[in-house]
């Protein structure tokens, strides 16, 4: 089997082996993502991911975990993922659990009870970027989404039975937008109640000034490491979650913490205002080992 690169995957899937059913992303427009910008999104065809799962099947038969990629795999039509999943849970028959990252039009073009039917075949887990929660900053990244339908189709896909990892992006909505950014993105999470959600860190690297200027424009201001806390602080206050696996240890943030919700809630605020009033307190990532 041969990959399309670049293939991307969520850090929790490192162990899984990933199977590209599409390629690229079918929206591909977001401002702050690079991700697919290379590829034309297309669904392959079903005798393409028959062959890489026939082929993968003779080298790793015991496998447990299954990963779709690229960008959007749900995308695709349901009777084709009904194929490829059945493909799939015949020829791994120790396969415990199919995941894929999904965007929320995805969902809401699906019916429940097509999640269902992929829900029955071992999709478990999709992940999803909320990225905010606030609908004039989803319009200026161009997420091609509302706050109302990122829940709409989120809470779709937990009443078929799927589990929901999302996450935010902590800076997207730069110094001025920070507070709503946090709050909007809390009230979102909250109406979703995912099982995982995470945040990250905008990082721009060498494009920071193209994004404040010509990508945000608008006297648009990114935040600092400092800012980055308190946009932490305001977001994870928010949240009333009823069983949720919370975490920022993604490399890309400032302040690794992970616990659950809502019975770690006061601890991961503990740990946030420390970090927030002892720069010393050698909770922080320094900044060279940050990273995507
Ligand atoms: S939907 Fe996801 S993968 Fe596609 S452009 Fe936006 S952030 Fe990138």
């Amino acid at each position: 089997m041969e990959y399309d690169m670049p293939l991307f995957r969520p850090p929790s899937e490192a162990r899984s082996l990933i199977f590209q059913v599409t390629l690229g992303c079918s929206w591909n427009r977001c401002v702050f993502c690079a991700m697919y910008k290379t590829k034309k999104f297309r669904v392959r065809p079903f005798e393409e991911v028959e062959k890489d799962v026939i082929e993968m099947s003779w080298l790793y038969p015991g496998t447990e975990k299954i990963f779709l990629a690229d960008g959007d795999p749900l995308a695709a039509p349901t009777g084709y993922l009904i194929d490829v999943l059945d493909l799939m849970n015949q020829r791994f028959p120790n396969l415990k659990r199919i995941s894929a990252y999904a965007g929320p039009t995805n969902l809401l073009e699906k019916s429940v009870d097509e999640l269902r039917e992929l829900r029955k075949r071992k999709l478990d887990v999709l992940y999803l970027g909320i990225e905010t929660g606030n609908d004039a900053l989803l319009k200026r990244i161009r997420k091609g989404a509302t706050a109302a339908g990122i829940i709409q189709g989120c809470r779709k896909a937990v009443e078929a039975g799927l589990r929901m990892s999302t996450f935010i992006i902590l800076g997207l909505g730069g110094v001025d937008g920070s507070y709503v950014h946090a709050k909007d993105s809390a009230r979102v999470a909250n109406a979703i109640d995912p099982h995982f959600l995470a945040t990250l860190t905008l990082m721009l690297g060498p494009y920071e000034r193209v994004y404040e200027e010509k990508i945000m424009g608008g006297g648009f201001k990114l935040i600092d490491k400092r800012q980055s806390l308190q946009e932490l602080r305001w977001f994870v206050e928010d949240l009333e979650v009823s069983d949720c696996k919370f975490g920022s240890e993604h490399a890309s943030n400032y302040l690794p913490i992970s616990g659950y919700l809502p019975r770690d809630k006061e601890e991961i605020l503990r740990l946030i205002d420390t970090a927030l009033s002892d720069a010393s307190s050698g909770l922080l990532r320094p900044e060279w080992a940050r990273g995507l």
